[in-house]
């Protein structure tokens, strides 16, 4: 569920017309919901009540903070109280300057540079999700260095077929994340016995947009299985964290399992854990609280095909059509109760600037406000300037109020960083 609704014939956000967003902030733009981001927040933490009462601990619900970047969505989460799950130094400080607690700060990814380690360290997180015996050992030293001790998760690779995008798929054995079943007793048993290093626990994460609790619960189980293991071996664990992953609708007939669904099903195969459970939602949280708002630039006839609606977002703004295929559902801000069958792409000078072939929707013409639906999560953030067009802004909308959370960038000021060098003047 979010809050862009059709009130009176026309779109809002929240309390807010669109086509006034559109007017003072310009189009293309992103909108963000803060209800929406909060009850998906709420909702994920009442799913999870059942898992709280299992283990009689509450768990850590570390926003994936790639899904959605932006300061505000995180000031936002955080107050929620979530923490916060980075793979960058980058979104490390994001997080951090969004006001999330550091103890809250999960630091995942399979190549942390040392940098970015020592920031981990220098910022005090609570945990690093260690991808590789490699990793562990310089953790170790740069924490004996300083005097003091990491805290981390052992990240395995349960060979799971996540059945989702083979882009976004992560827990197969051929993926490069983790480390394989077969050697997690072995690298656990090494890492753990470095001094400088508290091994308390093991991470998993199979992959995005799950449709299905089916991979995840098998991933879970071999997660058990394994803590069982490390336990008879003499280890304590204190910590999972099982990852994100599941999915939203992008369009009519998608069912992917309801958060309460989720919850029931981690109760029911963590029962006898007893350990800190993390977990780490993105898209699930994020997913439906944006939309991307667009303007028809204009509606031109196909060579044998249906018309094509060229919009003023292109692929650099949203990539997930380009990139994976993705599906948006694209609503007119104003329909007027008319269809039609068109082509909606953007203006950019390559084909892949596709975002819907053959799709029936609302009738446009030029001049015309739209928007693509559920584009909170790895929207504006996988944006690029390819083409030379500049980022897009973002506003969130908070009941009847709103406010720009980011600026345009002008294709102008991003070529400011660049120069002529000396060589090249005459
Ligand atoms: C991307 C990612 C997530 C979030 O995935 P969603 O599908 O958006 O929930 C969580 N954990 C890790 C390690 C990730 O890389």
């Amino acid at each position: 569920m979010d809050h862009f609704e059709l009130r009176d014939g026309e779109l809002y956000a929240e309390d807010v017309p669109m086509r006034q967003i559109a007017e003072e902030a310009g189009t293309p733009v992103y909108i963000y919901s803060r209800a929406t981001f909060e009850r998906h927040a709420r909702v994920f933490r009442e799913a999870l009540k059942p898992v709280a009462e299992a283990s009689g601990r509450e768990p850590l619900v570390a926003f994936a903070v790639k899904a959605n970047p932006n300061l505000a969505v995180l000031r936002v989460l955080s107050r929620e109280g979530c923490g916060a799950d980075v793979v960058s130094g980058g979104e490390l400080i994001r997080a951090l300057a969004a006001g999330v607690p550091p103890e809250k700060i999960v630091f995942s990814g399979v190549g942390k540079t040392r940098a970015e380690l020592q920031l981990g360290l220098d910022k005090q997180i609570g945990q690093f999700n260690i991808e590789s015996r490699e990793e562990g050992r310089e953790l170790a030293e740069l924490a004996a260095a300083m005097g003091r001790e990491a805290s981390a998760c052992l990240r395995i690779n349960p060979d799971v077929d996540a059945k989702t995008h083979e882009k976004i798929s992560t827990g197969k054995a051929e993926n490069k994340f983790g480390i394989p079943l077969v050697h997690a007793r072995e690298v656990f048993a090494e890492l753990a016995s470095l001094e400088d290093l508290n091994l308390r626990g093991v991470a998993v994460h199979i992959g995005s947009q799950l449709l299905d609790l089916e991979p995840l619960e098998t991933a879970f189980a071999k997660v058990g299985a394994l803590l069982s293991d490390l336990r008879d071996a003499g280890h304590t664990i204190t910590h999972v964290d099982l990852g994100g992953g599941l999915g939203v609708p992008y369009k009519a007939g998608e069912n992917p399992p309801a958060p309460a669904e989720y919850g029931a099903m981690v109760a029911r195969v963590t029962a006898d854990w007893d350990v800190h459970l993390t977990f780490e939602p993105g898209r699930v949280i994020a997913g439906n609280a944006g939309v991307l708002l667009t303007r028809v630039v204009r509606v031109k006839r196909g060579g044998n095909g249906p018309p094509f609606v060229i919009v003023d977002a292109a692929m650099n703004d949203l990539a997930r059509p380009a990139l994976y295929g993705a599906w948006h559902d694209f609503d007119a801000v104003k329909p007027t109760g008319e269809r039609m069958t068109a082509n909606i792409v953007g203006p950019i000078c390559e084909t892949g600037d596709t975002f819907a072939r053959d799709r029936e929707c609302d009738a446009l013409q030029a001049g015309d406000l739209a928007v693509f639906r559920t584009a909170g999560a790895y929207g504006a953030t996988m944006a690029s300037s390819y083409n030379s067009r500049g980022f897009v802004a973002e506003v969130m909308v908070s009941g009847d109020e709103y406010a720009i959370v980011a600026d345009r960038i002008a294709a102008a000021a991003i070529m400011d960083a660049e120069r002529v060098p000396d060589f090249l003047a005459d």
